[in-house]
């Protein structure tokens, strides 16, 4: 099976030039300038006038989550279509062990939810919401044997998936002997836990206040909690969606007093704010996620912030659940509205229109945000994340000059409702390759099922500028 992409801009982190990639199996044989098809079967792609991305990668993603006596509502089938659709051709889920629950009993859950189910590649990260011998020795086992070398605490949702102190403690103590990046949700939840109580006690029950239970010195104060925790250990430490100007400040300030810290983002702190989920009718509820939707000041803090290399990835936290149905769970208090939006189709198409056109971000620069850095940090790297021969021929033709608007309607992930309804785009992914195959043809997917492996990583392949 070979492929020939030519004559399009191939763009990576550090590189831009208009030229043709060859692909054999499933990995970059060639790269230069025409080259012709090695045989009659040879694929050839015409990528003139369009840009060529390495393949994205989201390391943020929920696929399959159960929480609240529900679930999300994407299966890997539904989301690793429309991450194909979006340009995304590797996404790292995370496996979410009940409480005291086995982790070995978890990984499989996952491995049956995904295997042979995935039209794109995947891995997961590692929930851990406790500490003791027996979680040690399965951490220790599923790091050297499973390839998943990344691990997620929750300094929110105490008393469910939450960790407490000595056991956070513990488990950055692990991580940093074995290597690992633990990603972090940082909000303080005793203050969340009061401020929801307080407001509830006060009738205030719609999705608007459900800023005011989490307001931005909560999640800094979670991200300067989890600084003190990586500092005495020695861990390194990865902090998923912030939000504000309050948070940044404090993983800033830890990087530079040396703390191995790295800092993620999401298209809707960038793009949406806190007067979404103050809409009338309940329609806040869509835009009800964790930490909230902030004051619109904030999107410029943080676009300058991923231009300048103080953030470094921006992932989705994509997290659909139904606005009819499981949104309206917490119709008469906000506490009980799930969590999350989707957003695994509309990244990059969101960065590109949002970021590059408007001059906020360079092309490198969402390539380096949203596929090398991600690979990098996550030990996918250079299989994934980049352009050069020998990599994985996950490759996004895509088109600068296509417009099109997001609507519910027409995505393709499985929820009821999009969080960016009604916004233009100005490009979208032509065709997309995972491995050498052809998944997405002019804008339509064609891809497979089964073709999705799971990825046994290695570890993180970064270390921190001083
Ligand atoms: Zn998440």
């Amino acid at each position: 099976m070979s492929l020939l992409i030519r004559g399009g801009e191939i763009i990576t982190a550090d590189s831009r030039f208009i030229g043709d990639l060859l692909c054999e199996g499933e990995t970059i044989s060639h790269i230069g300038e025409h080259l012709t098809p090695p045989n009659e079967q040879t694929t050839v792609i015409d990528a003139r006038g369009k840009y060529v991305f390495p393949g994205f990668v989201d390391p943020h993603v929920h696929a399959y989550l159960p929480f609240c006596g529900t679930q999300t509502k994407d299966t890997y089938t539904t989301a690793s279509r429309a991450a194909l659709l979006g340009g995304t051709t590797c996404f790292i889920d995370f496996i979410s062990p009940e409480r005291y629950g086995n982790l070995d009993e978890a990984l499989k859950r996952w491995h049956e939810k995904s295997r042979g189910q995935s039209a794109c590649d995947y891995a997961f990260h590692m929930t851990v919401t406790h500490f003791d011998e027996a979680i040690e020795k399965q951490l220790r086992r599923i790091v050297r044997e499973e390839g998943i070398t990344s691990f997620k605490v929750y300094l929110a949702y105490k008393g469910s998936n939450g960790i407490e102190d000595a056991d956070l403690f513990q488990t950055l103590r692990l991580a940093r002997e074995l290597n690992v990046l633990v990603t972090a949700h940082c909000e303080n939840e005793t203050l969340v836990d009061q401020l929801q109580k307080q407001l509830l006690a006060q009738g205030k029950t719609g999705p608007e206040w459900h800023y005011h239970s989490r307001p931005p010195c909560v999640e800094a104060d979670g991200v300067h909690h989890l600084m003190t925790f990586a500092e005495l250990t020695g861990a390194h430490v990865y902090v998923v969606h912030t939000t504000c100007a309050e948070a940044l400040h404090e993983l800033t300030a830890a990087r530079e007093r040396g703390v191995h810290a790295w800092g993620e983002t999401c298209p809707q702190y960038l793009l949406l704010d806190q007067t979404y989920a103050e809409r009338p009718h309940f329609e806040g509820a869509k835009y009800v996620l964790s930490p909230p939707l902030r004051a619109k000041h904030n999107q410029e803090i943080l676009w300058r912030a991923l231009s300048q290399g103080e953030l470094h990835t921006v992932a989705t936290d994509h997290a659909p659940t139904d606005f009819a149905t499981q949104k309206a769970m917490g119709r008469n208090d906000f506490t009980r509205i799930t969590n999350g939006v989707p957003g695994i189709q509309d990244r990059i198409n969101l960065l590109y229109t949002y970021g590059v056109e408007r001059g906020l971000l360079d092309l490198h620069r969402l390539v380096e945000l949203a596929a090398t850095q991600p690979a990098r940090l996550f030990g996918l790297y250079p299989a994934k994340g980049t352009i050069q021969v020998g990599s994985d021929a996950d490759l996004v033709v895509y088109d600068p000059n296509y417009p099109s608007v997001i609507s519910a309607k027409t995505h393709a992930m499985n929820v009821d409702y999009n969080a960016y309804e009604g916004m233009p785009l100005k490009g979208r992914a032509d065709t997309v390759t995972v491995r050498g195959k052809v998944v997405v043809q002019a804008g339509c997917f064609v891809g497979d099922f089964t073709h999705g492996h799971y990825l046994a990583r290695q570890n993180t392949q970064i270390e921190i500028p001083r």
